[in-house]
């Protein structure tokens, strides 16, 4: 195994030995990040990009093409914004969505530690991704989803042939069931949601922002969060950029959450929450009642100078349509409410008139319950 990597605990720095069923800081129980030993650092510039990976060589990365999804501008909604809006089109992706990006470098650490079972949880987007890899890669995997997922997505993770487990109650006990299920059967838990591995993935989002010179660099990115897998990669990313010198300042970053499950815009202001508050949101992405990462999020929202907003299930429904109707651009409910809550942002000033403003469309309209 790889020794250019440890895990450290993203609370009390402790490190651990790589493993792929260590996922959580056996002192404090907080999730873990993947920790570069300095001598891996060897920079890079405009020409030969080099993003850390927890791979040796890109001969063990285990790819279905994902990545490199294109950014458009969108003209319309920039006009009624008064910014200048850019989408980057994540549903390009072999499974519709961005979540293919962490489970290509998931699914490539799990190859070389030899796994050929795990055990998942998901709203449905990671589920998919997850079930397409590992039928890609011969692993046999059990997908957590809750029973009142979007059927297309349950579909597709049928499809790839994963075994489905439907399970009733909020999406933290669809986690809670995994868990059990892992554990009961002496399986590895692969959660998207605190596997490091999984973040990596994601980092490659933020380091093709910078190969895409078709466009100003944004100013400011707005990425709906749950449990922030794309929201710390992106950050991730951006601070190796600026340690490379390739960027010299990082993009000021926000984060949406639906009004329905907000626990980490709720712990910014202040405000009480517990998962008994959870209600029932369309933006099933986004819809994480405690968050394992949350102190992380607010972080790099802090690091950032970001502001965080929420968004309602009315304002979320418009701006899908509204995307789709201006912008010929359908994209899922969790998008649209980065898009919704990007709208609220600028009308109250936390973004700025004139901003050069970046919103992932994190998975296809395909994939969910049609608005109309
Ligand atoms: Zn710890």
């Amino acid at each position: 195994m790889s020794n250019h990597y440890k895990f450290e605990c993203s609370s009390c720095e402790t490190e651990y030995s790589p493993s792929p069923s260590l996922i959580e800081c056996e002192i404090c129980d907080s999730p873990l990040n993947i920790k570069y030993l300095p001598t891996h650092y060897s920079g890079g510039d405009n020409t030969s990009l080099e993003i850390p990976l927890p791979l040796n060589s890109q001969s063990e990365l285990f790819s279905l093409g994902e990545g490199n999804t294109p950014t458009v501008n969108l003209t319309n909604t920039s006009a009624l914004l008064d910014v200048n809006l850019l989408a980057k089109n994540e549903s390009q992706n072999p499974t519709g969505s961005f979540k293919d990006r962490g489970t290509s470098i998931l699914i490539s650490c799990l190859l070389k530690f030899g796994i050929k079972e795990i055990v998942e949880d998901s709203s449905g987007n990671a589920g998919s991704s997850i079930s397409a890899y590992s039928a890609a890669a011969g692993i046999k995997a059990h997908i957590f989803a809750p029973e009142t997922a979007p059927p297309p997505k349950i579909s597709q993770i049928k499809v790839y042939g994963a075994t489905h487990h439907s399970t009733p109650g909020s999406r933290d006990k669809v986690t809670e069931s995994a868990r059990k299920y892992a554990v009961k059967h002496n399986l590895i838990y692969a959660s998207h949601n605190l596997s490091p591995y999984f973040i990596e993935g994601t980092k490659s989002f933020g380091y093709e922002l910078l190969s895409d010179t078709s466009h100003t660099f944004p100013t400011d990115i707005v990425i709906p969060v749950g449990n922030g897998s794309l929201y710390i990669g992106v950050y991730k990313a951006l601070t190796e950029l600026i340690s490379y010198k390739l960027i010299t300042q990082l993009p000021r970053m926000h984060f949406i959450q639906a009004e329905s499950v907000k626990p980490i815009a709720s712990a910014v202001y202040n405000q009480k929450w517990n998962n008994k508050m959870v209600l029932q949101t369309k933006a099933g992405g986004i819809a994480v009642g405690s968050p394992p990462r949350l102190n992380q999020v607010i972080n790099v929202m802090k690091v950032s100078g970001g502001e965080c907003d929420t968004v309602h299930e009315e304002e979320i429904t418009n701006w899908q349509l509204e995307l789709a109707r201006t912008e010929g651009i359908y994209c899922e409910p969790t998008s649209a409410a980065a898009f919704a809550g990007t709208s609220k942002m600028i009308k109250s000033g936390k973004i700025r008139k004139g901003s050069t403003v970046l919103v992932p469309i994190t998975g296809s309209g395909l994939k969910d319950t049609s608005p109309v």
